[in-house]
């Protein structure tokens, strides 16, 4: 039977092929069926009417029933605006409309009475609404089967082309309605019963009509725990099938690699979490299963020295390691960090970036393939297929959030039978949300940072307290401390922001003019080797201050810097904000973290502001920003592979349900891993279509 839910969308009346490619372009909807899982974005109690007098701007929105006093079309041609007085007998707003004022003209009839819905807004005296939705009101009462009305998210070019919230409502009226659309369950009936879940189609008939709050939250209950408990399905059957079907090299022994470093090399003594962390990874190592590891570290927290250890391992058994980093900053650190570490060991250590040379390039390959290189560094360069080892039995891969899934799992076909996995994340990842994106993955923390460190002090400053500042920094240099100033650059491309950074190099220069003071900058448009060369006269202490953009945020590791002066913090996402203070507080000294901002912030910015002054901790500053972001726009996650996007569940607010779904998942797989079972097979049905659809985004074979 050729399935309605695959009729596309342009066949619908009211539809056609021009508004078809919008509602495609804009919404994603290409069929009836995306129609229908195109779910409201909030409900409105629309049996709640405002008198006139009570009406205050700062409502969200109101509805008032009442009647037109009079109509007048205001100013020129294309100026031309529409304002009717709206009377219910206790006061009177207007209703104003900017577009469509002659053909708008026409319908209206004074003297009927009308009900007006919109966001009140204050016009010099009077309260205004713009554009509102209007309605006869005996037509109005006629239609109403929910006191709760749906609202669908559109966007400017839709509304532009009159698809509304209530053009999309009616789309969906005519799918039940003429269409009596049904769609077949996808979840089995032991599990709804268990779980006491409402239907499918009665969830999705209630997702857009709600006939009771009850039974609304029961449907959006169903609909979110579907959503999450497939993603759930898809990453854990992976997980269950990897460890049971898929060997992994054993790593048997601890020898002199790993002993003579740890004897001999180690600097100092390893945190109570690193020797934890170590310990679990070395189990891994060593079960015969392949390790998928996810470490989580905030920032300082010691992770480099936690990776060494592990490639040591892989090296007393005779493999191969590599390290990833996403920028050649950071790998030439690791570079640096990890040869000084080793020196003296017989280890042979490489550096592999987009911008190392032809020559360099060939002996990298050579001593790969010939497995005298024993570990190597590098960029996404060392993804590229001509990189080929002999037996590579180890990859770390290190700030994850800026490689995707998709690189991941690259990186493991690099060897017939897949190496071990440490992915290394100094982002805290909310539990959900790490859950959702590396479900597959075992989890360490290193919940505990090197001894001595004091916590940075955070201070939020307005532009008008620059001066203070400046003598603040001063001082701070004389104590011999070292600053970073960094500046927002959204889109390296944005000729703003270098304008900013560049201005700000220069007054910079002004106020802290040479031989007294020296100042480095750097940024993206910087030559490599020039980039390098003023890092490492900044690293070496040969500058004061150093001025840059974001490209210094991941994993720098200048002890001697005390002071992080973002500039234009408001401008930056709060899990950025902490990666750069993370830039500080490596040292014995106090340190200190310095936001600058205007004076006229957001609800939001302000927000996100006060959590930095008020926590150090990585995982409650990640769940804030989940919360007031939500988990699209999380730092990192569309490069990070999340490419799907949640229709209804929140990762911010539906915690307990993907806790649930997760659960679920657990105890069907503990008893038919591969869903062969006569009564899973609609999950197993279910997933290769959701599979098939594109969501798996998880390439992990
Ligand atoms: P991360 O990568 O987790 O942000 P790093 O591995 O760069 O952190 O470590 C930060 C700093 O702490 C480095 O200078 C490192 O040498 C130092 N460090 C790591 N482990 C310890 C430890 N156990 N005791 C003291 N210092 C440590
Ligand atoms: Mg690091």
């Amino acid at each position: 039977m050729p399935d309605l839910l695959d009729n596309d969308i342009q066949y619908m009346q009211g539809v056609g092929p021009k508004r078809a490619e919008l509602l495609n372009n804009e919404l994603n909807i290409k069929t009836f069926g995306d129609l229908l899982f195109y779910f409201p974005y909030k409900y409105i109690d629309r049996t709640k009417f405002y008198r006139i007098n009570e009406i205050r701007s700062n409502l969200p929105y109101i509805q008032v029933r009442g009647q037109i006093i009079s109509l007048q079309s205001i100013g020129a041609r294309h100026k031309k605006r529409l304002v009717a007085e709206f009377t219910d007998g206790t006061g009177t707003i207007e209703l104003v409309w900017f577009q469509g004022v002659n053909w708008i003209k026409d319908t209206l009839k004074p003297g009927v009475d009308y009900i007006a819905f919109g966001k009140p807004s204050k016009y010099g005296l009077k309260i205004n609404l713009i554009h509102p939705d209007l309605e006869e009101a005996s037509k109005y009462e006629a239609q109403l089967s929910s006191s709760l009305q749906a609202y669908y998210s559109t966007t400017e070019k839709l509304k532009k082309s009159y698809v509304t919230s209530r053009t999309i409502q009616k789309l969906i009226t005519n799918l039940f309605k003429n269409f009596k659309i049904e769609v077949r369950e996808t979840l089995p009936e032991y599990l709804m019963n268990k779980l006491r879940l409402l239907a499918l189609n009665e969830s999705l008939r209630q997702i857009h009509f709600p006939t009771s709050p009850d039974l609304l939250s029961k449907a959006q209950f169903r609909l979110k725990f579907e959503e999450l408990f497939y993603i759930q399905l898809n990453i854990l059957k992976q997980k269950f099938t990897r460890e049971n079907y898929i060997d992994g090299f054993v790593f048997h022994k601890v020898g002199d690699y790993f002993n003579r470093f740890y004897s001999n090399k180690l600097p100092f003594e390893l945190t109570g979490a690193q020797k934890r962390v170590i310990k679990e990874i070395r189990k891994d190592l060593g079960s015969g299963k392949q390790m998928n590891r996810l470490l989580q570290g905030d920032v300082g927290s010691g992770k480099t020295l936690v990776a060494l250890m592990a490639m040591l391992i892989a090296m007393d058994n005779e493999f191969q390691a590599c390290l990833m980093a996403p920028t050649e900053i950071l790998a030439m650190q690791h570079y640096t960090t990890i040869t000084e570490m080793t020196e003296g060991l017989d280890i042979n250590v490489k550096l592999l970036t987009g911008s190392s040379r032809k020559s360099e390039r060939d002996i990298i390959h050579e001593e790969l393939t010939g497995g005298t290189l024993h570990i190597l560094i590098g960029t996404h360069a060392l993804i590229e297929e001509t990189v080929q080892f002999n037996n590579l039995g180890l990859v770390i891969i290190d700030e994850q959030h800026r490689f995707g899934v998709a690189q991941r799992a690259k990186l493991w076909k690099k060897n017939v039978q897949p190496p071990h996995v440490l992915v290394m994340t100094a982002t805290p990842i909310p539990r959900t949300l790490a859950m959702t994106l590396y479900g597959d993955l075992d989890v360490s923390v290193i919940n505990e940072l090197p001894p001595g460190r004091k916590p940075i002090k955070t201070i939020h400053f307005t532009d008008s307290k620059r001066l203070r500042v400046h003598g603040f920094m001063k001082q701070q240099i004389t104590e011999g401390r070292q600053i970073f100033i960094v500046y927002p650059l959204i889109q390296e491309s944005e000729k703003m922001d270098y304008k900013d950074l560049e201005d700000g190099y220069f007054s910079i220069k002004q106020a802290f003019p040479s031989p007294q003071y020296a100042v480095s900058i750097v940024h993206g448009k910087l030559k490599t080797e020039d980039k390098d060369f003023e890092m490492e006269r900044f690293r070496s202490g040969k500058t004061h201050i150093m001025v840059a953009t974001t490209v210094i945020e991941v994993g720098v590791d200048i002890p001697n810097a005390s002071v992080m002066i973002i500039e234009s913090a408001e401008r930056f996402g709060l899990s950025q904000l902490h990666q750069l203070r993370g830039r500080v507080g490596r040292g014995a000294d106090q340190s200190y973290c310095i936001l600058m901002t205007s004076n006229r912030l957001t609800d939001e910015a302000k927000q996100r502001i006060k959590t930095m002054v008020d926590t150090n901790d990585g995982f409650e500053i990640a769940e804030v920003d989940l919360k007031l972001r939500g988990p699209g726009d999380i730092e990192g996650t569309q490069q990070s592979g999340m490419p799907f996007e949640l229709k209804i569940a929140n990762l911010g607010r539906d915690g307990q349900i993907l806790q649930y779904a997760r659960d679920t998942v657990m105890d069907i797989l503990e008893d038919d891993p591969l869903l062969d079972d006569a009564k899973n097979n609609i999950l197993k049905q279910q997933l290769k279509k959701l599979v098939k659809g594109g969501f798996n985004w998880s390439e992990i074979s």
